[in-house]
């Protein structure tokens, strides 16, 4: 049994159905499940750690719905600086195919680090790329190493360039080889419980890297064992070109007659969808990662996020790869969705308060939990708090506490705790030598491009 008392919050937001907000309040957590939120005479007085947040606003930790943490390796690449996806997918698989196990790990290591100090507190990663005898079993143990929850893919390429693909030969893998690894990776690492800190998603990469009967057999094997389905859909109109070309099929309409919709389907980006494509997507649930800063780093476009929301899609906040970002911040991401819109739509678009809702009970619905995304007795203790007596919110969280998380630019959290366990504490990753982590990470990016 361990227990935890956050206290004197200047200001706890929960994310409930009520959208309850409690000032000068904390919350007590017992076996990283949340027993009690409220002022202190509602809370115990002692638990076995206790973390002063006076200064802070507490609110539910972020979920990353959509990353690929191996590309931490590729950031800021010259060669891909300045191309949009297809030219920048082919200047990078070359140098993904030579991706080793220690780059596997190294890379979620520094994700993870970096998400966690920008409010993540639950990461779903893409991973579909597996030269060289990397498993993602090595992603979930640094995940587990580093006490994060974590959504592992165990996603896949199959079609390469002699079968009509986008990538090179040499980074696909055999279909059936692909299925059977599926097959051990639930068995071995999925946990459907509630409060489950690792589970697994099967994730053919796109339309233009995966047979139609792999997307089949994989959506048949991930209602097997209730595991959820992700993929790339509608990011560019490069990609709605090819699946007009190849499959006679604008993309929605191929993917669901896979059985790719529904409330267990997400997929990346849906930046190209026409309404009744956003109709059905709603009527159905399916579920959307929405990631404005990669949108823009490629010159993909402007999602419609708003019709997605209106329409009953569930709508969550990613990053995208570090190769498209460049970076892994979900503070930041909440504000790039934000500002967006608002290119698009106007000031009134979308509110400070509705991005976070995006980032935090919007991933949860995409990830298919009731566990996570908001604060109440029973959900997991998952939450962050950040200092808003900082330079960067002076004179502008005084008028707004919340919403000056969005508007004013936050650098990072000051308090990061996952499963009522503390992963930051005052503004520092606990257990982790960044400096270390950094340097061996560096050593690996260069080899890799070497
Ligand atoms: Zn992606």
């Amino acid at each position: 049994m361990s227990t935890l008392l956050v206290c004197d919050a200047t200001l706890v937001t929960t994310f409930d159905d009520s959208d309850r907000r409690v000032l000068n309040a904390g919350i007590f957590a017992r076996d990283g499940v949340i027993e009690a939120i409220g002022s202190h005479e509602l809370l115990p007085a002692k638990a076995d750690e206790v973390i002063d947040a006076h200064g802070m606003v507490i609110l539910p930790g972020l979920i990353c719905t959509h990353h690929h943490f191996y590309q931490t390796l590729t950031r800021n690449l010259p060669a891909g600086q300045d191309a949009e996806l297809f030219p920048w997918l082919v200047a990078h698989y070359p140098i993904w195919a030579k991706l080793t196990p220690e780059g596997v790990r190294s890379s979620t290591a520094i994700a993870l680090a970096e998400l966690m100090l920008s409010g993540c507190t639950t990461a779903a990663d893409h991973g579909y790329l597996w030269p060289n005898g990397s498993r993602v079993d090595d992603q979930i143990a640094v995940a587990r190493a580093m006490g994060v929850r974590f959504h592992a893919s165990r996603g896949s390429m199959s079609v390469g360039r002699s079968r009509g693909g986008l990538p090179p030969d040499d980074v696909v893998e055999d279909e059936a080889a692909i299925l059977r690894d599926c097959e051990r990776v639930i068995a071995e690492h999925h946990d459907p419980a509630r409060h489950a800190m690792t589970r697994v998603v099967l994730a053919p990469c796109s339309p233009f890297s995966v047979s139609p009967e792999l997307m089949r057999a994989s959506a048949e094997l991930a209602r097997k064992h209730g595991c959820s389905l992700h993929t790339h859909l509608c990011e560019t109109k490069d990609e709605e070109q090819y699946c007009l070309e190849k499959f006679g099929q604008r993309p929605v309409a191929f993917a669901e007659s896979l059985g790719w919709s529904g409330p267990d389907v997400w997929y990346a980006h849906a930046v190209h969808l026409a309404p009744d494509e956003i109709e059905r997507l709603g009527a159905s649930r399916t579920g959307v990662a929405h990631c404005p800063t990669s949108n823009m780093r490629l010159g993909a476009g402007i999602a419609p996020l708003l019709a997605q929301v209106r329409a009953g899609m569930h709508v969550g906040l990613g990053v995208d790869g570090s190769a498209s970002n460049d970076g892994c911040h979900m503070l930041d991401e909440a504000r790039q969705a934000m500002l967006l819109q608002r290119v698009a739509h106007g000031a009134g678009a979308m509110s400070a308060h509705e991005a976070l809702r995006l980032g935090t009970r919007g991933g949860a619905e995409v990830l298919g939990r009731d566990d996570i995304g908001w604060l109440a007795p029973g959900m997991a203790a998952d939450f962050i708090g950040v200092r808003i007596d900082t330079l960067q919110t002076a004179g502008g969280a005084v008028h707004d506490p919340l919403a000056s998380l969005v508007f004013c630019r936050i650098p990072q959290v000051d308090l990061n705790v996952i499963a009522g366990r503390v992963r930051v504490r005052n503004g520092a990753l606990v257990d982790v030598d960044l400096p270390e982590l950094i340097a061996r990470h560096n050593r690996l990016a260069r080899e890799l491009v070497a």
